[in-house]
């Protein structure tokens, strides 16, 4: 089955009752006719909600349908997601080699948290492809990817840094937001944990937070027993907003995506714009290693606003009407960012023309948010 056609059909309720949708089960305590049944419930009877009722249960089900998954781990938000997938794959003190592109608050975590955990830090340039393997040393225990990276987009070559951390015996998590687990598939190009942050595309309507983390074989076995250590829950209502939103991903996002390249493509000939960063252009510096591993673009992107300052570049994103001043990304609704405040590179400077600009593009009509964009550049 194509992944169109298993979002559809993956996850559905296994009941007698016609049912299309799986129910909102809210419980906590789930109770059992014997001591027995209790400590050694028979499935599909579960000894407790946290493990996941109805709809978790089924959403867990789609996501692994769409990875090619052993387990998916739910989490209350993509940032636990991306934490608990590190902690997943750091067993004990050593080293992670980290992208310097990764959403900002997953660094924080990772200078903050993990120093201690007893886990040392080194950034790497997110283009690095086969050479991480001349930064792994013996203590390598983690390598975090993130692509494309968040703001500036960067493609990174995940079967090359995957492979040279498989050599080394080191634990390979992405964070496949981006491509929400519909454009790429981390898991078939070599990555041990593929995490993402449903609160994106697969919730779609930005209203409410979750993530998942996507693991196959032993690895998979070891995410599960780490996510019930730190007691990760998704309420089931939640979880059913996700659910629901997968059934309409792979239209929504064939729709931003197709409107994002047209307005990249008119933007990368607009006499204000230095540089748009979309991976899908043909002349974006990461282009080949795209077309390789992806199968379509998601519908955010960057933009330089040539020879503009900080200050200039927020007064535009202020004048756009259809476009949503605010952070996350992946609703119906166009969203812009200016980035410039939260743009921290350690291993690599950030060089740029001008400031930096991200946009989520949404549902609406292509032409008018054009119109939009002209005007506020204007
Ligand atoms: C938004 C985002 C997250 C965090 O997701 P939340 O659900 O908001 O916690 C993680 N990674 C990337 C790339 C994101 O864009």
């Amino acid at each position: 089955m194509k992944r169109e056609t298993r979002l559809i059909h993956s996850g559905r309720p296994q009941g007698d009752q016609g049912l299309v949708n799986a129910a909102v089960e809210r419980a906590s305590t789930v109770l059992a006719p014997t001591t027995a049944e209790l400590y050694q419930p028979t499935p599909p009877r579960r000894h407790y909600a946290r493990g996941g009722l109805s709809p978790n249960a089924e959403l867990r089900e789609a996501l692994c349908g769409l990875y090619g998954a052993d387990h998916c781990a739910l989490a209350s938000s993509g940032l636990a997601a991306v934490v608990l997938a590190m902690r997943t794959a750091l067993d004990g003190a050593g080293e992670a080699l980290i992208s310097d592109s990764v959403y900002g608050p997953v660094r924080r975590f990772c200078d903050e948290e993990l120093p201690r955990l007893g886990v040392s830090v080194r950034y790497y340039d997110p283009r690095i492809g086969a050479d991480i393997a001349a930064l792994i040393t013996p203590d390598t225990r983690l390598i975090a990817l993130e692509s494309p990276g968040s703001l500036t987009m960067e493609v990174q070559d995940i079967p090359a840094i995957a492979a040279a951390a498989r050599a080394a015996g080191a634990k390979t998590v992405i964070d496949d937001t981006w491509s929400a687990g519909m454009l790429m598939n981390p898991l078939e190009l070599g990555v041990d944990f593929a995490a993402q942050s449903l609160t994106k595309y697969v919730g779609g309507h930005s209203d409410f937070l979750a993530g998942a983390v996507l693991a196959r074989g032993a690895d998979a076995g070891r995410l599960k027993s780490r996510e019930s250590l730190y007691g990760q829950h998704v309420s089931p209502d939640d979880g059913f907003l996700a659910l629901r939103g997968l059934r309409t991903l792979s239209l929504r996002l064939e729709r931003s995506g197709a409107s994002a390249l047209t307005l990249a493509k008119r933007l990368e000939n607009h006499k204000k714009i230095a540089r748009v960063l979309h991976p899908a252009l043909p002349g974006n510096p990461d282009h080949a290693i795209f077309q390789r591993d992806f199968s379509g673009a998601a519908g955010c992107f960057s933009v330089i606003l040539d020879g503009v300052g900080a200050r200039d570049g927020e007064a535009v994103a202020e004048r756009l009407t259809l476009f949503g001043l605010g952070f996350s990304w992946g609703g119906y609704e166009s969203l812009v960012l200016p980035c410039d405040r939260q743009i921290r590179r350690t291993a690599t400077p950030w060089r740029a023309e001008g400031c930096l600009i991200r946009f989520s593009i949404g549902l609406e009509d292509v032409d008018d948010l054009w119109a939009d964009l002209q005007s506020a550049l204007a």
